[in-house]
């Protein structure tokens, strides 16, 4: 029988590749054995699904609440008197509803690095969905609320995202397009404040669900302190009507590491990341 992550051959796979990235240094560099354990622990730890599950049973009972509180809503976008809307959910696609960390698995096998193989991999339509985020999405929509899924995906990716989203159970509201990609519209660009006030025209916006800091607020290019202070600055919303999934994989933070420069060598990347390492209460490694 196949377990949640493939064959227990595809599993020996994973080790032969890393193997092989580590002694012999094949592929292109081994960079992408720095999800290793990010990689592992989304896939074969306990603790993950456990903190998967205790998100959404938090976004699950905030939404009754929310549900019941006229005056509630998730979001600055939203003017007005929310009470009239219609209740709505917007969640985040990647590592929020869907879990790519198979595309990971790959990544870190074959020696190559993100965008590689993306689009064909989310063409496939095989990933599965995060613990816990089912359950929510149907708890959300037997209740009436609207569910719409708010991802940067590319446009040209939207079919295949929602044969993955119908094949992997999630409800998708007919006759609305509850499917929100990047770039599907002119003024959709990759910050989702434009995508969230579009939503928030016609509905009364009660949660949002991510991974990633900038599916809350747009954060597209603030450094780690500004991001922090932020952070802070959102406390009342944590947990409440802000719930926030575990990527230890990748995410806005990761560029926020570099600066936001692009064009560094892996070399440069791994320098960077040990520079923010913190040895002491002091902050960053000197
Ligand atoms: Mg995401």
């Amino acid at each position: 029988m196949k377990d949640r992550f493939g064959t227990r051959r595809h599993r020996a796979s994973i080790v032969a590749g890393s193997l092989c990235l580590l002694l012999a240094g094949c592929g292109s560099g081994n960079t992408s054995l720095e999800g290793l354990n990010a990689t592992l622990w989304t896939q074969q730890s306990a603790e993950y699904r456990a903190s998967a599950e205790q998100a959404y049973r938090t976004a699950s009972r905030m939404l009754d609440l929310g549900l019941a509180d006229p005056a509630w809503t998730a979001v600055p976008e939203q003017e007005g008197d929310p009470g009239d809307l219609r209740p709505a959910v917007i969640l985040d696609v990647d590592e929020t509803v869907l879990d790519n960390s198979a595309y990971q698995a790959r990544l870190i096998v074959e020696g190559r690095e993100y965008p590689d193989g993306w689009d064909a991999w989310v063409r496939e339509a095989t990933a599965l969905p995060v613990p816990g985020a089912l359950g929510f999405a149907r708890h959300a929509a037997e209740r009436g609320v609207t569910v719409f899924y708010v991802t940067n995906r590319d446009a040209t990716l939207e079919e295949a995202t929602e044969r993955n989203l119908e094949r992997a159970g999630f409800p998708l509201a007919e006759g609305l397009d509850v499917l929100l990609m990047r770039g599907e519209r002119e003024s959709w660009g990759s910050d989702k404040s434009s995508r969230r006030a579009y939503v928030a025209g016609t509905h009364r916006i009660l949660i949002l669900v991510g991974d990633d800091l900038n599916d809350f607020i747009p954060v597209s290019r603030a450094s780690i302190e500004e991001r922090d202070r932020l952070e802070a600055e959102y406390a009342s919303h944590w947990g409440v009507r802000w719930v926030m999934l575990s990527n230890p994989a990748y995410g806005s933070w990761e560029r926020a590491l570099y600066g936001f420069e692009s064009g560094l060598s892996p070399e440069q990347r791994r320098e960077r990341k040990r520079e923010n390492l913190r040895t002491s209460e002091g902050g960053p490694q000197q």
